[in-house]
């Protein structure tokens, strides 16, 4: 029936229990399709303790490296204690972990032991792709166990990237090559290739990650370069909801998405994907899922293009937060929007991007918002950097502020404005410092005042639940 890639995120392979059901798919998927390929996530919690541990190993305490090594061998030693594996693959995966977490506490001593300002970005890299390489041998082993024919496959040995470390993009020709290579020979002799999610390598093999989230990414290039028929993103939620059930209790699963719907969701916060997985799956029709691995009979979300056009439904909307710059001004303003380009550039490097600009027409109120959604430290960093900026702007009156962005989500917003009109008069009341619509057409995003922020999402999905 094809070919059909799975990805498996953190918390499907954190414990024994979810394993059991991990395993009880593939099983099932294996039958089914002509060639399957299994990606993996990092147990989770996983990476964010290697990246402390190379944090440390960066401020020269080998004490605690060594404490979060030993805390990461304890947890996979144990799971691998509870999985049913046969002496044979446990002794061998047991070695394994041994062996890989041994290259991680050698990295992370060269690292202790050359004192330099600041961690180097592909340090981190090297260190943060050891969490996929461990789940990816336990499942193979897991697989092996089973009677499936498996190989655990590092992403390093087939996605190609630049030296972009920490966010690297993927060279598509080369590593269509090296699938090729690698990876399509397995397929026809029937092997599941289980394969490390989120790392990849420059041209001259060195380690790079794609972005945090980035299995989605590997399972969706992996799927280009295959040629496959459908991805599935297995984690332990129903699908794409409508809103974040944390803000709104009644959001809801959303059944069916076009590409450009869940670019946008995924894009506006909606971190259940990575929001670079889309464009090729878009590009070359592939479709997607999200699936609940211990629902599996559950539909899920699926994402194909097979969709109405004409349909015009709101599908969801989301909430971020980032902050504003104000500015008043009476005279041109393109030196303003230079400079906090350009600092907004220096400050966030790969990390961060504008992601919504507007200007009022009597060019006097201009607003940036970058979403914080890579943490406060980072956020706060980058708004100091905008304000010494500014401040070099002579004969200006300006404020840097909170705001939360409230996108709405839904196929054709942009043809219909009674959707648009019923929206804005949703938030009646509400000082609104900023609006912007998405190139697709299908995203509507509203910048708002914190103390707004929450109950906008609320009145909104209240259009979404009734369209
Ligand atoms: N393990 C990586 C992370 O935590 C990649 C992923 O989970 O997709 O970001
Ligand atoms: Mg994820």
């Amino acid at each position: 029936m094809g070919t059909l890639v799975m990805k498996f995120g953190g918390s499907t392979v954190g414990t024994a229990a979810a394993l059991a059901q991990v395993l009880s798919i593939i099983l099932h998927e294996e039958k089914r399709w002509d060639n399957l390929i299994v990606v993996a996530s990092a147990l989770d919690g996983i990476t964010d303790m290697m990246l402390e541990a190379a944090q440390l190993a960066q401020i020269g305490s080998a004490r605690g490296y060594r404490r979060i090594a030993a805390t990461i061998r304890t947890r996979h030693l144990a799971l691998v204690e509870l999985l049913p594996l046969g002496n044979l693959e446990s002794t061998a995966l047991q070695a394994d972990i041994d062996r890989l977490l041994f290259e991680m506490l050698d990295i992370c001593q060269q690292v202790a032991n050359t004192p330099s300002e600041k961690l180097l970005p592909q340090i981190s890299d090297a260190v943060a792709g050891v969490g996929e390489r461990l789940s990816a041998r336990i499942i193979a082993a897991m697989l092996r166990h089973n009677e499936v024919r498996s190989v655990a496959i590092d992403g390093s040995d087939i996605i190609v990237t630049d030296d972009a470390f920490g966010n690297a993009n993927p060279i598509l020709d080369e590593t269509k090559n090296r699938i090729e290579q690698n990876l399509a020979p397995m397929l026809s002799r029937q092997i599941v290739p289980v394969v490390t999610g989120y790392i990849g390598a420059t041209q001259t093999g060195n380690p790079t990650t794609i972005g945090r989230g980035g299995s989605d990414y590997t399972a969706s290039i992996i799927s280009q370069c295959i040629h496959a028929d459908e991805v599935w993103i297995w984690s332990d939620v129903d699908g794409m909801m409508s809103t974040d059930p944390r803000q709104v209790n009644s959001a809801k699963i959303i059944e069916e998405l076009s590409y450009s719907e869940v670019a946008e969701l995924a894009y506006f916060g909606a971190r259940i994907l990575h929001a670079r997985m889309i464009k090729p799956l878009q590009e070359n029709n592939i479709a997607l899922r999200i699936k609940n691995v211990y629902k599996p009979q559950h539909p899920g979300t699926i994402i194909h293009s097979n969709i109405d056009d004409e349909q015009h439904t709101l599908k969801a909307v989301t909430n971020i937060q980032g902050f504003v710059i104000t500015a008043y001004r009476s005279g041109p303003v393109h030196d303003l929007i230079e400079r906090v380009h350009e600092a907004l550039y220096q400050a966030s490097g790969s990390q961060m991007d504008t992601m919504l600009v507007s200007q009022s027409s009597s060019h006097t109120q201009i607003c940036f918002v970058i979403p914080t959604t890579s943490g406060i430290e980072t956020s706060n960093a980058l708004s100091q950097m905008v304000y010494e900026a500014l401040e070099t702007v002579q004969d200006q009156d300006w404020t840097v502020s909170p705001v939360h962005i409230i996108t709405a989500i839904g196929r054709n917003l942009d043809k219909h404005n009674e959707i648009i009109a019923r929206i804005f008069e949703s938030l009646q009341g509400m000082n609104i410092l900023g609006v912007a619509q998405g190139p697709s057409g299908c995203s509507l995003s509203i910048v708002l005042n914190p103390a707004d922020g929450v109950d906008a999402l609320a009145y909104i999905h209240d259009l979404v639940l009734a369209s």
